[in-house]
């Protein structure tokens, strides 16, 4: 919890930069892999190829077919109280 909403616009303003993120890691829902992106354009799939992570350290670029098959394991210096979600899609 944080005790402040600036502390709270800290954090956010972070989450987009390299310094708050330790591990680009997620999980697949379907064939239970965990990938992780070490690097800023080292894109990972599983090994069903129903989700990739991108972006490594830098940022987090999930996508997959169905983001509910996506299950987070980042790893944050500062965890975030809100991650932003991935934004819904109707496509497919
Ligand atoms: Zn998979």
């Amino acid at each position: 919890m944080f005790n402040s909403k600036s502390e709270m616009r800290r954090v956010n303003a972070m989450m987009g930069h390299s310094s708050n993120i330790i591990r680009n890691m997620c999980k697949c829902a379907k064939c239970g892999d965990i990938i992780e992106s070490k690097h800023r354009h080292d894109w990972v799939e599983c090994k069903c190829g129903a989700i990739f992570t991108d972006g490594g350290t830098e940022y987090l670029h999930r996508g997959g077919v169905d983001f509910k098959d996506i299950i987070d394991m980042t790893e944050w210096r500062v965890p975030p109280s809100n991650v932003p979600k991935p934004p819904e899609r109707s496509e497919g």
